[in-house]
């Protein structure tokens, strides 16, 4: 029945998309949009906000926008996610709200997070025609720092605004915005969009201090001696994981990270742009999440000819958003399932030529219920490749944590927090996101910097 069944976004065509950073999902109309919302159910138990780590009111929005009130329901989801056109595209909803939406018990879950998304573009069109107020005036004498802009950094600086506090972000990059800049591509999330929710938090108040790298520009110590009461730590896990195989220095291999930020932040993407960007003919992208989607078709945009994802899993353990991997195959992405390098060899040149991958088989799903990948002795492949891009992960960056003496770290080097307030282990310095729970989510990342300002301001009014 249609009724069971979300109501289809519009989406640039594969082959218009392939070679195009243009967005590829173009959001709902509003007749689209009222549709979807007028499918839930408004259950009385609500179990889709017990799934977003920002507590959204789902229910009430949803119904505001069944009935045309697009405002209405962007003011409500605003109320408690800052970020709410960002968090639209590229949230992982079927895993969270949309996960544990009634509707989808007997056929497919409301579309929350496109109804989301279409909200807040709705907000920002009519919002745009009106003349924007100045910063708001902070009413409260204590100022805060929050050391990086990502999802964590700007969501706890966001709250603190909104409590009254003075709040200066520090951020080490020359663009604000962390992974959503620099990583995550524009025909996913266009950087237009990350611009004007930073300008309406900026609309609070708070202050953004670019090219500052904390640790190296000032430490946390020097920071409280500038008068900051508070400091939140969202510096993110940006620091790239290798496989320590042979050949992984050669010419032709890079980082799923540095290949991104040629790409996003230093603009390589517009093609006009000088940034030296390696444009790979035949590619082979190590890894199965988002970031391996990405970058797989961020070199398929560039010109490749074939671009190729190892996975050591199969499709079925792919950690990358189904929306994601649907499209990287629709675009022509082929997936080698069950595979993993184990070595790059060199041309005459020195230049990487091509990829030994070893086979793999799944074990027997352990006491988890995950499936280990195990090598099949003897099978290997040999993929001629002139560039690699690895994304099998990344870990905290431990600049911060060796300039600041009692900073406790876990073993992966995450900075330890308290599950409840985010605090760490020194004194009013406060942590979350990605650097407290290794790579992860934006919205988990966000949930983190809500409870952190939250706490913080307890803190500073000793409590
Ligand atoms: C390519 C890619 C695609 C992704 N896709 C998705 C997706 O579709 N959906 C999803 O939910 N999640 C996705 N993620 C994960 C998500 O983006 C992260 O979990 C999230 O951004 C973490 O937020 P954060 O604020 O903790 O850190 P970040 O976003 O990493 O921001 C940290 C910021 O701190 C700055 N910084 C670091 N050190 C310092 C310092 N010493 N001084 C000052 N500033 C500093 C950095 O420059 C950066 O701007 C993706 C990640 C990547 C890399």
């Amino acid at each position: 029945m249609a009724n069971q069944q979300k109501t289809p976004m519009p989406e640039l065509k594969p082959n218009e998309r392939r070679r195009s950073f243009s967005e590829a999902a173009l959001g709902y109309t509003p007749e689209l949009a009222r549709k979807e919302a007028g499918r839930c159910l408004n259950c009385a138990t609500r179990p889709c906000v017990a799934g977003c780590p920002v507590s959204v009111p789902i229910p009430e929005f949803l119904a505001k926008a069944a009935k045309g009130d697009f405002l209405g329901a962007y003011e409500t989801v605003y109320a408690q996610n800052a970020l709410p056109a960002v968090c639209g595209r590229v949230c992982p909803q079927e895993r969270q709200c949309e996960a544990l939406c009634v509707r989808g018990v007997k056929g497919e879950p409301v579309a929350i997070g496109r109804v989301e998304r279409f909200a807040a573009d709705y907000w920002d069109e009519a919002e745009r025609e009106e003349e924007q107020p100045g910063p708001a005036k902070p009413e409260n004498p204590d100022r805060a720092a929050v050391i990086g802009s990502g999802p964590a950094g700007l969501t706890c600086a966001g709250e603190l605004a909104r409590r009254g506090y003075q709040v200066t972000v520090f951020e080490a990059l020359h663009e604000p915005g962390g992974v959503l800049t620099y990583g995550i591509p524009e025909f996913r999330l266009p950087k237009s969009v990350v611009r004007r929710e930073i300008a309406k938090l900026k609309s609070l108040g708070v202050e953004i201090s670019l090219n500052a790298v904390i640790g190296k520009l000032f430490t946390l110590p020097e920071l409280f001696g500038q008068g900051y009461k508070a400091v939140f730590l969202g510096v993110g896990a940006g620091l790239p994981v290798f496989m320590g195989i042979p050949g992984e220095n050669l010419v032709g291999v890079h980082s799923a990270n540095e290949f991104l930020t040629r790409v996003n932040l230093m603009k390589a993407y517009l093609g006009e742009a000088d940034t030296p960007v390696q444009k790979g003919k035949r590619v082979v992208v190590v890894g199965g999440g988002n970031v391996a989607m990405d970058a797989a078709r961020c070199a398929l945009r560039l010109g490749a000819e074939e671009v190729r994802i190892l996975y050591r899993r199969g499709p079925d353990e792919l950690p990358a958003r189904a929306e994601e991997v649907r499209h990287a195959v629709e675009e022509g992405i082929l997936f080698d399932f069950l595979s993993a390098p184990t070595e790059y060899l060199p041309d005459e040149s020195g230049r990487l030529k091509a990829a030994v991958c070893q086979k793999m088989a799944l074990s027997e799903p352990d006491g988890s219920g995950r499936r280990s990948p195990v090598p099949i002795p003897g099978e290997t492949a040999t993929i001629p490749c002139d560039m690699a891009v690895v994304a099998i992960g990344t870990t905290p960056n431990p600049l911060i944590a060796q300039m600041t003496e009692g900073l406790e770290l876990s073993a992966r080097g995450c900075v330890l927090t308290d599950p409840v307030t985010c605090a760490t282990s020194v004194p009013g310095v406060y942590a979350g996101g990605d650097i407290a729970t290794g790579a992860a989510t934006v919205i988990l990342a966000m949930g983190a910097g809500k409870k952190a300002a939250a706490a913080m301001d307890g803190y500073m009014r000793g409590i």
